[in-house]
């Protein structure tokens, strides 16, 4: 089956509420913007992805580096639309988004949600509720009892207090009020942050394996991102002298950067993203590397609404992923800004989130409400 188009437009849709990022110091969000993708057929079957984006780079880069590659090729060849997107990379923002159209397209032409026929490994999937921002010991306990009355299986905390002993009363606060009936993560997002962010107190080593030898003790999870991404050495060391696990890799590139971080014993975990790591079935084969070296693949999932969904789907497909991340701080991040370009959200309840159904990435695009989103693009571009 021909693909006959392959657009790129800018899509903005308004969070419910501000939005204060741990991962973004001193910043403000009040709106999300993307790259919607959207790749037609010769059988008229649409589909759908995302990438991230701030601006109108995600379109230029689409319009410049992509579209005409694929025009014409073959939907089902995805090793072949692989290696375009993986040349574009080197060009352009993160092009990860445009394999998710593929992929959706192929799932409706087989009439089977992607998960499907990538494995079918299960149908639900226990859920965390990742925060996304800094706030006092009382208001996470509070938080945390709410969060579990909603059905979330486990929390995931932010560390991003000046002083460490800070971030761990945050932890003391939660396990008071829940016990051990709800899992506990730890993400200290040291391995970036988002342009135009003010400065952080970084960790070294030493802050490092302090705080993960109080996790430790406290019965935490897993501790996320402790070292900046590239600090190889430090990671793998952290990851043997500590028996909670290790968790990264969001923000690393392409199956041999994977590759690396599974040699070096660097993550127990491994957290590839379909928006920011590499095309959606390439994470398959580094969730299978992961596999083979007994380590867990749980992605990142924090984008926009069509990446979540997607990563779900890639999800439900391992055998080596007992969790899924949902990106969720109220009032800024509430649950529209999950599901906001769709006619139904996907359900969870009682600790584990039902992996939709419907063929392709699981998500049915409500269409009239999509057009309100939509950015006019200079008409260069159109
Ligand atoms: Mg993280």
């Amino acid at each position: 089956m021909k693909i006959t188009d392959l657009r790129a437009s800018l899509l903005k849709h308004p969070l419910p509420g501000e939005f204060h990022p741990t991962w973004g110091t001193g910043l403000v969000l009040t709106e999300l913007p993307m790259t919607l993708i959207q790749l037609e057929t010769e059988e008229g079957i649409t589909g759908y992805g995302a990438l991230p984006a701030n601006s109108l780079e995600g379109v230029v880069g689409v319009n410049v580096f992509i579209r005409n590659s694929l025009i014409g090729k073959d939907l089902f060849n995805t090793e072949e639309i692989g290696k375009v997107l993986r040349n574009a990379s080197l060009r352009m923002t993160w092009p990860w988004g445009v394999e998710m159209a593929v992929w959706d397209a192929i799932g409706k032409a087989c009439g089977q949600p992607v998960y499907k026929f990538w494995g079918g490994y299960q149908d639900k999937i226990k859920i965390y509720a990742s925060l996304g921002e800094v706030r006092s010991a009382e208001e996470r306990a509070e938080d945390a009892l709410r969060l579990k009355e909603q059905g979330f299986a486990g929390i995931k905390l932010r560390f991003r207090n000046d002083d460490p002993k800070e971030d761990l009363k945050v932890v003391e606060a939660v396990l008071k009020a829940v016990g051990d009936s709800m899992a506990i993560m730890v993400d200290a997002n040291q391995a970036d942050a988002l342009p135009g962010s003010s400065a952080f107190r970084e960790w070294d080593y030493a802050t490092a394996i302090r705080v993960g030898r109080e996790l430790q003790q406290m019965g935490v999870l897993w501790l996320e991102e402790p070292l900046p991404r590239f600090e190889l050495k430090g990671l793998q060391k952290l990851s043997d002298e500590l028996d909670i696990m290790i968790a990264g890799g969001e923000k690393n590139q392409m199956v041999h950067e994977f590759k690396m971080l599974i040699d070096n014993d660097c993550y127990d975990i491994l957290q590839g993203d379909a928006s920011f790591s590499e095309g959606i079935f390439q994470l398959r084969k580094i969730a299978a590397l992961a596999e083979a070296n007994h380590k867990l693949f749980i992605p990142h999932t924090w984008c926009n609404c069509i990446s979540l969904y997607a990563n779900l789907q890639l999800a439900a497909s391992l055998p080596n992923c007992p969790w899924f991340e949902y990106p969720y701080e109220e009032p800024g991040w509430g649950h529209p800004a999950n599901h906001i370009l769709f006619k139904e959200p996907f359900k969870f309840e009682n600790g584990y989130v039902h992996v939709p159904q419907s063929p392709g990435l699981g998500f049915e695009i409500d269409e009239e409400r999509l057009k309100n989103y939509i950015v006019p693009l200079p008409e260069e571009l159109e």
